[in-house]
């Protein structure tokens, strides 16, 4: 078999140890970071997040679509109204990541957040895929996607999602020399944990979001493709409510992701309040922003 430049080590199943070992410990869990108490006295921190893509999505695929266009300016046009709105009635603080050209077509909509009390982080630069970057592009992008947002909201991110969780193997570098607090893009557990570079401890905490904890999941549609999965709303409520229950039941972190785009619709915000009224029944919650969960289980460790 001819040898594949992109693969100097040959293929998976011809790796030596140290060559897989290596892999999987880049930029891994280490120390659980679930705190024995959460603040004043509550039994389960919930932390919920809205990822403002808008126009990135269709931008980032260099599609020029203005029907794929206007579903993005519907997140901001339509949805974050009402998202605001709701959190408002709620009197719960929020995460809204953003990328930097989301920011920049809507610097009142970011201030506007602000103002309200929520959190803003880093979302990428145009909802680029970092996988396909080298280094020095994603550090680029990076660092210039962190000042856009420092410019706009006139106060500095702590924390980073990467777009679409598309966590290079670069990315943990490049979030330990912006000097960040968190990231919100893997999965290794259900609580915050400490992430280790290549077995050593980095002091970054992890928040971890999910797949199962997305709405994009149920929800999103894309015309080229014969999937339309339309889920009816009620069975998102069942599993987010189910995924709270669990984390409330083991006095973890119930962390939601969602998209202004996706859960703004007039069918589908009614299952945010609701399970929202639900979260509020069980009681002893503490709601929160990803910075202020990251920066309490930093601070309990
Ligand atoms: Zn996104």
């Amino acid at each position: 078999m001819a040898a594949d430049a992109s693969r100097p080590e040959g293929e998976p199943w011809q790796w030596s140890e140290p060559v897989w070992r290596r892999i999987v410990g880049r930029a891994r869990a280490g120390r659980s970071l679930k705190p024995a108490n959460w603040p004043a006295g509550a039994r389960c921190a919930v932390a919920l997040s809205f990822d403002a893509d808008h126009e990135t999505i269709p931008l980032r695929d260099a599609d020029p679509s203005p029907m794929r266009l206007s579903q993005g300016q519907y997140g901001a046009r339509a949805a974050m109204p009402r998202i605001r709105s709701l959190l408002e009635r709620a009197q719960i603080p929020a995460t809204f990541f953003y990328p930097a050209v989301s920011a920049l077509l809507y610097p009142d909509e970011v201030r506007g957040v602000v103002a309200e009390g929520h959190e803003i982080g880093i979302h990428s630069w145009i909802h680029e895929l970092n996988t396909g970057l080298d280094y020095a592009a994603e550090r680029s992008l990076s660092f210039r996607a962190a000042e856009v947002l420092t410019d706009i909201a006139k106060t500095a991110p702590v924390g980073m999602r990467t777009a679409s969780w598309d966590f290079s193997p670069n990315t943990l570098a490049i979030i330990r020399e912006m000097g960040l607090v968190y990231d919100s893009s893997l999965m290794a557990d259900d609580d915050p944990y400490e992430l280790t570079a290549d077995g050593e401890p980095t002091g970054i905490v992890e928040l971890p979001p999910e797949w199962i904890r997305d709405d994009y999941v149920y929800f999103g549609m894309h015309r080229g493709s014969t999937l339309r999965p339309h889920t009816p709303p009620s069975a998102v409520e069942e599993i987010f409510a189910a995924e709270f229950d669990g984390a409330w039941e083991e006095a973890g972190l119930f962390l939601l992701t969602m998209h202004p785009h996706v859960i703004g619709h007039r069918s589908r915000l009614p299952l945010l309040a609701r399970l929202i009224a639900h979260i509020k029944e069980r009681g002893k919650i503490w709601f929160a922003t990803h910075a202020q969960v990251a920066a309490w289980c930093r601070d309990q460790a």
